[in-house]
């Protein structure tokens, strides 16, 4: 089912992600995630995708040996998989970086066949060590271009010419959003253009970057209906769980701490008081975006499911 069609409940759904294994470890740490959540009705679940990382192996005499590694395979699989296994729809993420436009047109078929209705469209981040986004050889430069692509699809068009019965798609599209602005955004006003970009290119919802601050995401809601997008926009939330997230979170993605927050982790004896601070604050944040009537809230577990369960128990 698509996920624009489940945001007419007239309730706020609960979602989550999860990250798929790492290669070489089996799909049961996943499916215990899922199972330990599955107790609060999710609504959907999204899978997220990873590009390749290049890695720099020492060999004898000092060489470098320059590798290409993929570390979480299996995006698609894993979808079909949790969709066949628990009857629960999912959200592959699909994103430009290293795929080419003939790449991502079979990876949409492989979905279509597979019974997938969503797809979330990302351009990804920069391969680690490289300062700018660079698309493979015909591939996309920006998510807008990705959402123009699965539309064409669902109208029939395909980027390969000799498709001879070109059956239209009919994905449910979503798209990011970032309530602090993308980093490589000069400012807010561009960052918010180039996603109506995405939403005029086709997208039915967005999904928020993770935020600590819920005026942040209100403020970012206005600014939004106030530059013509209207669709659904749902937040993205994660409990805080160690002291290290202090300075990752904001370095990673871009991500204030509000001061009481930090304090009150910084102050913490060790992490399991953090964690415990983390649900708290979470559920608050819950409580008065619910009391908002968001559509739908999207827990990042980062593959780690009793901190979300904490706070998805109580305010559910
Ligand atoms: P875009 O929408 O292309 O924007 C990227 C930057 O380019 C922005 O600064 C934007 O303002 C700018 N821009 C856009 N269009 C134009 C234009 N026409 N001209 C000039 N500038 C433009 N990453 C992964 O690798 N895998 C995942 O599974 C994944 N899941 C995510 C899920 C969510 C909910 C979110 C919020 C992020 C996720 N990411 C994931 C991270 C995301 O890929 C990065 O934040 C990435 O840097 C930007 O992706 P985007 O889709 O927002 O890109």
């Amino acid at each position: 089912m698509k996920i624009i069609e489940k945001f007419k409940a007239g309730k706020t759904l609960f979602a989550f992600e999860l990250l798929p294994p790492l290669k070489g470890d089996t799909i049961n740490t996943l499916y215990n995630t899922i199972d330990t959540l599955r107790e609060y009705d999710p609504s959907y679940i999204n899978v997220t995708y990873h590009r390749e990382e290049v890695k720099f192996i020492e060999r004898e005499g000092g060489l470098m040996e320059k590798r290409i590694v993929r570390k979480r395979p299996g995006t698609v699989g894993i979808s079909a998989a949790i969709q066949a296994r628990y009857g629960i729809d999912v959200v592959p993420h699909l994103i430009c970086g290293g795929f080419s436009v003939l790449d991502t047109e079979d990876a949409l078929i492989e979905m279509n066949f597979l019974g997938i209705d969503n797809v979330l469209a990302l351009r990804g981040d920069n391969i680690r060590g490289e300062n700018t986004f660079r698309p493979v050889e015909g591939g996309h430069l920006h998510a807008s271009n990705l959402v123009r692509q699965i539309q064409d699809m669902n109208h029939g068009r395909y980027v390969s010419g000799e498709v001879e019965h070109p059956t239209p798609t009919d994905f449910c599209i979503g798209v990011a959003g970032y309530p602090e602005k993308h980093s490589e955004s000069p400012n807010m006003t561009m960052d918010i253009s180039h996603l109506k970009e995405k939403v005029d290119a086709g997208a039915d919802y967005i999904v928020t970057q993770m935020f600590f601050d819920n005026d942040k995401f209100y403020d970012f809601v206005d600014k939004c209906r106030a530059a013509g997008i209207n669709v659904p926009i749902i937040p993205g939330l994660k409990p805080f769980s160690t002291k290290t997230q202090l300075n990752v979170l904001p370095q990673v993605f871009g991500t204030d701490i509000p001061q009481d927050l930090a304090m009150a982790v910084e102050k913490a004896r060790d992490n399991a008081q953090v964690r415990e601070i983390g649900i708290e604050w979470c559920k608050e944040q819950c409580r008065s975006l619910i009391s908002h009537g968001v559509p739908a809230i999207h827990f990042y577990t980062m593959s780690r499911a009793d901190n979300i369960a904490a706070v998805v128990r109580d305010v559910f």
